[in-house]
């Protein structure tokens, strides 16, 4: 196994089609952007599935950092934005696999499967990992240059106490409720 799959594995918790994913796209990124050490790259992924902890680990993109975002649209594209160079390569990972029976993936996760039907949904599993470990880039990757807007920094606003709870929270996530400034997580209970 290649070193870098290997810590990304070893980040997600397990290898799964959706990590080799992830780790083909972030590969294809190390491989072509050639960018400044200190340069600060910006993911925009448009999905929350397996393969964006690979992007996170492999290249540095993360939540925290504010260098990663999240687009919910269940789609697996991934953009990757230079600051420095002003431009954006746009990656769409085909659907190349065949689709997982999402009956039988149900039953996986709520752990009813017999062993003999685990061991073979498993080594499906395995076999479209290895798949897209070893395919071309050509075969799995769309890449294109594409012209986006600079993605906006991460801001620090000011916080303020929640009038119900009294625990401080973002000021620009403040909602009304009862005649009170709250926090979201309060609001949610005054509105359900
Ligand atoms: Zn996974
Ligand atoms: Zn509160």
């Amino acid at each position: 196994m290649d070193e870098d799959f290997q810590e990304v594995v070893k980040f997600h918790g397990h290898s799964c089609p959706g990590i080799a994913i992830g780790y083909r796209v972030a590969k294809y990124v190390k491989d072509h952007y050639d960018r400044a050490e200190d340069e600060e790259l910006v993911a925009i992924v448009e999905n929350s599935s397996c393969s964006v902890d690979a992007i996170q680990q492999l290249l540095g993109c993360t939540f925290g950092k504010g260098n990663f975002i999240f687009k919910d649209h269940g789609k697996h594209v991934y953009t990757f934005y230079s600051r420095d160079h002003e431009k954006a390569l746009r990656i769409y990972f085909r659907n190349v696999l065949p689709r997982t029976d999402p009956a039988a993936m149900k039953r996986f996760l709520a752990g009813e499967m017999s062993s003999e039907e685990k061991e073979g949904f498993m080594k499906l599993r395995e076999e479209a990992t290895d798949y897209i470990l070893t395919a071309p880039d050509e075969e799995l990757l769309v890449v294109r240059q594409v012209d986006i807007p600079a993605p906006g920094k991460a801001r620090i606003h000011p916080s303020i106490d929640c009038q119900e709870c009294g625990e401080a929270f973002m000021e620009i996530r403040g909602r009304t409720a009862a005649g009170k400034t709250v926090c979201e997580e309060c609001y949610q209970k005054f509105v359900l």
